[in-house]
């Protein structure tokens, strides 16, 4: 599931072509996209709307528009955005919306699974929507080591649970919560609440470091992610711990051990990382 650096990529790689652009047409294929709304009605109030901007929050991307209206986009599973920059978006049966822009590009949504969604909220409505369901943005100068303390004090919930509660911190998903663990030397089922001042911090620092290396690797290709020009990222590379039952960790060269936490594989170095 793309997770706060994968749709972070693909707010950086969007933002420039799409802001500024007005949406000739729209086109939503799939029902299950919107509803209970309707996607014809969806699409048809997509269209004369200019794009003023492409932000994001957590893992939604937020298509800021000039009604104030606002587009939320969340992509589950396996969702994913394509760009042509000459409007020819390549054949696919997975597709399920396609916005034609005025400068002639194409932007579609391609979705295996389904389970992403397409929201378009009345201008008031997106602060309310967001601040129900998340906590602060990990990567803003606001998100200090005190704030992360004071979100997990009192937590009973292991912290890998704690990371992955998207109303406690924004953003974060399976693979960088081990990551960010295996970084931080702290076993992912130690109470969050538990957590000294010293590994407070290092969980702060891990947690910047690897959403920043997802980030400049423009992300981990598992299965479905892809940027809009339909590349690949690098952090699959680059993982830790993630993935790499049995083969040897980076630090201590002890084989890696995968357990289940809230429900989720967890892949752990045991030595490095102690309950
Ligand atoms: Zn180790």
């Amino acid at each position: 599931m793309p997770e706060l650096p994968e749709v972070e990529t693909i707010r950086r790689r969007l933002a420039p072509v799409v802001e500024g652009t007005t949406i000739e047409a729209a086109e939503i294929v799939d029902p299950r996209l919107t509803r209970p709304v309707d996607p014809v009605l969806v699409a048809d109030a997509l269209v004369g709307e200019r794009i003023v901007s492409l932000d994001r929050r957590g893992k939604y991307l937020l298509w800021r528009l000039e009604s104030g209206r606002t587009l939320v986009v969340h992509l589950r599973m396996t969702g994913s955005l394509r760009h042509a920059p000459g409007g020819e978006l390549p054949e696919d049966a997975y597709r399920r919306a396609t916005l034609a822009l005025d400068t002639g590009a194409s932007v579609g949504y391609r979705d295996v699974r389904r389970f992403g969604t397409w929201e378009l909220l009345d201008q008031g409505h997106l602060r309310p929507y967001l601040e129900t369901r998340l906590g602060p943005e990990p990567l803003a100068p606001s998100f200090t080591a005190m704030r992360l303390a004071t979100l997990a004090a009192g937590r009973k919930a292991p912290v890998k649970a704690f990371l992955l509660d998207q109303r406690r911190v924004a953003g974060i998903g399976n693979i960088y919560a081990d990551e960010a663990l295996w970084r931080a030397q702290i076993h992912p089922l130690r109470p969050a609440g538990e957590l000294d001042r010293a590994e407070i911090a290092r969980l702060h620092r891990a947690l910047r470091a690897s959403l920043n290396k997802g980030i400049e690797l423009q992300g981990s290709t598992l299965r479905d992610y892809v940027t809009p020009e339909g590349d690949g990222g690098g952090m699959q590379h680059e993982f830790h711990v993630y993935g790499r039952l049995g083969e040897p960790c980076d630090r201590c060269g002890r084989p890696i051990e995968r357990i289940v936490v809230a429900g989720r594989g967890t892949w752990l170095c045991p030595h490095c990382q102690r309950p």
